[in-house]
């Protein structure tokens, strides 16, 4: 299959490792921003073709897992309240301070996996005698179908509808991670998925600072090359934005999704796990909107909860520290039994680890 096989090719991702080990010099670390790049890298092994002076990190890039614990508590808080909760698939098993959504779906509550907000909008319009929140979580890439849910609520004149915003921006995220005194990053694997929403000009800034920054494909041959691109621009001194994802990222992004979300919501300092709180990092909806803001409707109150004890989620999410490094890992915190979110959702990079380098490594 074109653009499957092609990006999957042993010989060619072999070719590429060997360029990679001729440009990289001095130590260089690199971050991927991306859950799927973590789970990619984990699955074929990459991090076993560079050459040892080059470590790639994994960062905040998994929506679920940098939601802080205080969204899912109020999302257990509504649900045990009676009301009916739609969320996605990754959030039902996600540690809050209070427990999980499975836990509160097992006692009776009403909470249902959708797949797209407008499903979750139907869910509304079928019970109108019930009070329905959607929990929006999510970075760039998902926000566009959350506005255009909201905004057919709207149209549809639902009172009993409203939606948990909890969608957190990229770009930010990396110019904080970039201040970090303790986490060195020479270069940005930028998401893919979320780059073909916003397009390469977020992330000049950060290439104005000197770190250079290329958006990148999921397939083993398109990280590979990304690196490749990023350690060459470290050994000739360059810092640029570029784009090896062609074939689904344009430079100018998808201007229609960004007006949608534009129209519906704003941008807002929001607190992420892991890094805590970051100006303009997030969205809160606009005031045309604010009928559909569920913490105003049912007076939730989001305060910083506390995190699980033992977990390290907040360094591995800002790459101070490597899943392996915590203590509870493999052992005590499991996909089937996790302590901390990067163990849950199918992008995080504890989750990623466990199932792909354990597993090589002989230690499972
Ligand atoms: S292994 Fe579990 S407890 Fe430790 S950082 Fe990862 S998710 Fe958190």
């Amino acid at each position: 299959m074109r653009y499957i096989d092609e990006y999957q090719d042993g010989d060619k991702a072999r070719e590429i490792a060997a360029q990679i080990a001729e440009v990289v010099g001095e130590p260089l670390a690199f971050m991927e921003v991306c859950g799927t790049h973590s789970h990619a890298v984990a699955r074929y092994g990459l991090s076993e073709m560079f050459p040892e002076q080059l470590r790639l990190i994994s960062g905040p890039g998994c929506p679920v897992c940098v939601t802080p614990p205080e969204v899912i508590d109020a999302g257990i808080e509504l649900a045990r309240e009676g009301i009916w909760l739609a969320i996605f698939g990754d959030m039902m098993n996600v540690p809050g301070s209070q427990g999980s959504l499975s836990e509160v779906q097992a006692q009776g509550g009403q909470v249902r996996v959708i797949y797209s907000p407008m499903q979750a909008v139907e869910w509304a319009q079928e019970n109108p005698h019930e009070q329905v929140v959607f929990m929006g979580v999510g970075f760039e890439t998902t926000a566009p179908s959350v506005a255009v849910g909201i905004s057919e609520a709207n149209e549809l004149g639902l009172k009993n509808f409203t939606v948990l915003v909890a969608h957190r921006l990229i770009p930010p995220a990396m110019e904080a991670l970039v201040s970090q005194p303790d986490v060195r990053i020479d270069g940005f694997l930028c998401p893919g998925h979320v780059s073909a929403i916003i397009g390469s000009k977020p992330y000049q800034p950060l290439a104005d600072r000197g770190i250079p920054c290329v958006i990148a494909g999921f397939e083993p041959v398109d990280v590979l090359q990304a690196v490749y691109m990023l350690a060459r621009m470290c050994q000739q001194g360059e810092a640029r934005v570029m784009i090896q994802y062609r074939r689904v990222v344009r430079a100018e992004g998808n201007p229609i999704a960004r007006e949608k979300v534009a129209e519906v919501f704003e941008v807002a300092d929001c607190r992420w796990r892991g890094l805590g709180m970051m100006p303009d990092s997030g969205l809160r909806l606009r005031e045309k909107y604010r009928d559909f803001d569920a913490e105003a409707r049912f007076a939730l109150d989001l305060q910083a909860a506390p995190e699980p004890p033992g977990c390290e989620c907040g360094a591995v999410l800002r790459g101070a520290k490597r899943p392996t490094d915590c203590g509870l890992f493999g052992t005590a915190c499991l996909p089937d039994h996790p302590i901390g979110p990067c163990m849950v959702s199918s992008e995080g990079a504890c989750a990623a680890v466990y199932q792909y380098e354990a597993v090589r490594d002989g230690n499972r």
